[in-house]
């Protein structure tokens, strides 16, 4: 059986029903459930409030029998029920504060599959979130059962819904953006759970981007690949927030690697952004607790506050271009001063560590981003009314299609303003052509069997793996192929 353990290290076997010990300091008799703090692997069962399938514009439906409220105990199916609710409303509840009126792409309701059969894998493809199961050593492993999981999913959901224009962009850096938005609505999502920070403080003694139980997403998923793929995720968890990897043009990246090392896979090179969110963070509670050695469980929750409007508006304002994370990267500081000048430094020091912004841009951005606003109004010049790509042609015969041109979006969105990134300390990146970055972004994608050939190559032709989940498709669209995506996954699929 699977060890719990309790934040004070106490280890017990399953709860029984209406029983758990309660972490969360509010001890409830009626109407709650039992929950995950954040993920199965030593999992800290926690109680909730009842959490509302369907509430405002971000409403879930779950198909199948309801399951009654109630205090269920690990490892029954009522029990993954009710936490996977608790874990999608709280994290919808975070984003829905940030972004009134914010709907899901498909509608007011976004239809949750809590298990699709057997994979370690879990997605998100503008029709439903799905969550799949599938053995390891310590037993059924279950998605559809990780808070982190449950909200890094739900965090593709929401950017889909901010920025949807993103969602065919043929770009890697655009791709790795979506992941690293998972994980960190996964991170902000958690740190909306009392419990999460008084143990995440204690954890780091006050330092967030310290290695923790925060920055460590989806341990138990991570520990079942790694017992059939043991580099292909990190030591203790599936990703670690907590890292030290630093920008570069993933043109220039190999398209796949252990996880030890930065490659253009969306996932791997996610983690830049991420472990630069989780720098800039830790940043904002030191600022928020005037560096105190011991900040509050209250600074924390309102640097979770401020983070997830920082984030929104950087998101908001960015231009969808190759470089697309040195433009979420400058919205965000320049979001930030406007927010609290206490701010600005935490998160210029975080971007341009990584090298996501040059010293130039971090030291000008709002300048630049005023002037560009006084050029083009008020809008920005950037928000989703722009066309966010321009259609190129490249030549099937690469990928083995024959004669035939298939069409790819590619990110060419107007800049706002000149964010740079950085990759050596003398001089920014140059940043390529929005046609290299979508050429990139495509072979990459054939190279790792992920697009859907509909049968445009003969079965004999093809180089694709057997078993590789497909996240884009080949559409027939006037004598040429249009390049589609059918779904952002989870990384899970190793095959
Ligand atoms: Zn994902």
């Amino acid at each position: 059986m699977r060890r719990q353990t309790n934040l004070h290290g106490a280890t017990g076997s399953a709860l029984s029903p209406r029983a758990p010990e309660s972490l969360n300091a509010l001890v409830m008799h009626d109407g709650g459930v039992n929950a995950w703090l954040d993920d199965p692997e030593n999992g800290t069962p926690i109680q909730r409030p009842a959490p509302a399938l369907a509430d405002g514009n971000l409403s879930y439906q779950i198909p199948g029998k309801p399951v009654p409220l109630g205090f269920y105990s690990t490892g029954t199916a009522n029990f993954r029920y009710w936490t996977a609710v608790e874990a999608l409303r709280r994290g919808a509840d975070f984003w829905q504060a940030r972004i009134p009126g914010l709907m899901w792409h498909m509608g007011p309701k976004l239809t949750v599959v809590l298990d699709d059969g057997v994979d370690l894998n879990a997605y998100y493809d503008r029709t439903a979130l799905k969550f799949f199961h599938g053995s390891s050593a310590e037993g059924v492993v279950y998605s559809g059962e990780s808070p982190d999981i449950l909200c890094h999913e739900m965090g593709h959901a929401i950017l889909d819904a901010l920025k949807p224009e993103l969602w065919n962009v043929g770009s890697q850096e655009v791709a790795a953006f979506h992941e690293s938005f998972g994980d960190m609505s996964a991170i902000l999502s958690a740190l909306q759970l009392p419990v999460m920070r008084a143990a995440v403080i204690a954890e780091t003694d006050g330092h967030l981007n310290r290695s923790s139980r925060l920055s460590r997403l989806a341990e138990q998923l991570g520990q079942a690949i790694r017992e059939s793929y043991p580099d292909a995720v990190e030591p203790d968890c599936l990703r670690n927030a907590s890292n030290r990897f630093m920008y570069q043009s993933p043109v220039l990246l190999p398209s796949s690697g252990p996880a030890s090392l930065l490659t253009s896979e969306p996932h791997s090179f996610s983690r830049v952004f991420t472990g630069a969110f989780l720098d800039a963070i830790a940043g904002m509670l030191l600022a928020l607790s005037g560096n105190r050695s011991a900040p509050t469980d209250d600074d924390l929750l309102q640097a979770s506050e401020h983070m997830g409007d920082i984030l929104v508006a950087g998101v908001h304002s960015a231009s969808v271009v190759a470089n697309f994370y040195s433009q979420v990267a400058g919205g965000m500081v320049q979001a930030a001063g406007q927010l609290n000048p206490a701010f600005l430094r935490p998160l210029k020091a975080a971007f341009v560590k990584r090298g996501i912004l040059s010293l130039h841009s971090a030291t000008s951005v709002e300048t630049l981003a005023n002037a560009a606003r006084s050029m083009v109004g008020d809008g920005g010049g950037s928000e989703s009314d722009a066309r966010a790509s321009t259609d190129i042609a490249i030549d099937g015969k690469l990928y083995g299609l024959g004669d035939v041109a298939v069409i790819v979006e590619a990110p060419s969105q107007p800049r706002r303003f000149a964010a740079s990134s950085v990759v050596s300390e003398f001089a920014p990146a140059p940043v390529p052509s929005s046609e290299s970055a979508a050429r990139g972004f495509v072979e990459q994608l054939f190279r790792q069997g992920r697009v859907d050939l509909g049968g445009a190559v003969d079965e004999v032709d093809r180089i694709d793996p057997l078993a590789s989940l497909k996240t884009h498709r080949l559409v027939k669209a006037e004598g040429a192929l249009r390049l589609e995506r059918i779904l952002c996954d989870c990384g899970l699929h190793h095959d």
